[in-house]
């Protein structure tokens, strides 16, 4: 079968290759691969910044957004049969099986220890066919065959925000009305939804103008758009109970600590780059202390998340008709690795891969 790999820490090795198809251990599923999707991550283990191979092993299968059907169960599995259409999770339990990964909170990890597929010791799902252990997959109705393959990038949001209420409803009495989203990728879009399922006011800042595709999905939810291009940051005059930080840019989080309401928290969700730091450290952290805020980062999820996600996308694919479609901007087929991984233009905001 074809598989899109890579030799990991090697910037430019990604091409195709052809290898076995894997035979099924007692507790895991055989998938038949339908759809895998395209995010930073593989760009990055493309360039060579991250990325490990299985163990005895000298390339990495690529992929950990996916959407299959279950296509062979081990012999150890019941609840799964040939044809499911599922989302298998992304990270698997640390060496060590620390209190977390026990609790089956594996994106909660305390080791570090732990696999991740597609990009940490385990082959991805940009594949034909590819392999997960049973206990990790969640299934999706037949409704969500065209877009399910957005539940992986969902379930980051639904931790940050399952996260937010917690952390802040276990400290005093809350009753949030705004929310502020950095960034109107696929994530940040998803965020926009998310806090609208939860009836907030929400604004989502991004660099495109008021008519390009992420703007008019943004307000399709109804929630505001803003152009950061005609209004800085710094001249918005709402603060906000919540704050989303998706850009991964240093720079528009710093700028959003004055946006942030009292009693308010910060949920962030990118990838920050080192920058030379030009703020003033001593005011960033008196506006916490003084206004009792709260900063905190999220990374993975874990099933239950991925469970909560079904049932979201459900909703949201109810509510605004088409707006989960018109996330998936570009397509490709898996041999045209040209198509699929280049970088995307400003105007795209999802790119996946149809494998069949
Ligand atoms: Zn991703
Ligand atoms: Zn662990």
């Amino acid at each position: 079968m074809k598989a899109v790999v890579v030799t990991p820490r090697q910037a430019n090795t990604l091409r195709i290759k052809d290898v076995d198809v894997p035979k099924v251990p007692k507790e895991h599923v055989l998938l038949e691969v339908q759809k895998v999707g395209i995010c930073r991550t593989d760009r990055d283990i493309i360039s060579g910044f991250y990325g490990e191979s299985p163990k005895g092993s000298d390339y990495l299968v690529l992929g950990h957004e996916s959407l299959s059907r279950v296509s062979e169960v081990g012999t150890g599995v019941h609840s799964l049969k040939k044809g499911d259409l599922v989302v298998p999770t992304v990270r698997r339990n640390c060496f060590e099986n620390c209190l977390n990964c026990r609790a089956g909170e594996s994106d909660m990890c305390l080791t570090g220890d732990y696999k991740e597929h597609g990009i940490k010791e385990l082959h991805g799902f940009a594949s034909e066919y590819a392999l997960s252990d049973a206990k990790f997959i969640v299934k999706l109705p037949e409704a969500l065959k065209q877009v399910g393959v957005l539940l992986e990038p969902l379930t980051v949001v639904e931790k940050g925000e399952v996260q937010t209420f917690k952390i802040q409803q276990s400290r005093m009495k809350w009753s949030p009305k705004k929310a502020l989203v950095l960034g109107a990728g696929p994530v940040g879009l998803l965020a926009t939804a998310i806090l609208r399922l939860k009836c907030l006011e929400v604004s989502t800042v991004a660099t495109r103008s008021k008519d390009s595709p992420k703007a008019q999905l943004v307000m399709q939810t109804g929630a505001a758009y803003v152009n950061s291009k005609e209004t800085s940051l710094k001249s918005m005059e709402d603060k906000f109970d919540i704050v989303f930080e998706v850009t991964g840019n240093p720079s528009v989080a710093l700028e959003a600590q004055n946006l942030i309401e009292t009693n308010g928290v910060v949920c962030y969700l990118g990838i920050y780059r080192m920058e030379q730091g030009t703020e003033d450290a001593g005011g960033l952290f008196t506006n916490m202390v003084l206004g009792n805020r709260v900063h905190f980062g999220s990374v993975n999820a874990n099933k239950f998340y991925f469970e909560k996600g079904v049932k979201d996308l459900t909703r949201i694919r109810r509510k605004w008709n088409g707006f989960l479609e018109k996330i998936i901007t570009r397509r490709s087929k898996l041999e045209d690795l040209e198509r699929a991984y280049s970088p995307e233009s400003e105007e795209e905001i999802k790119t996946i891969i149809d494998v069949r």
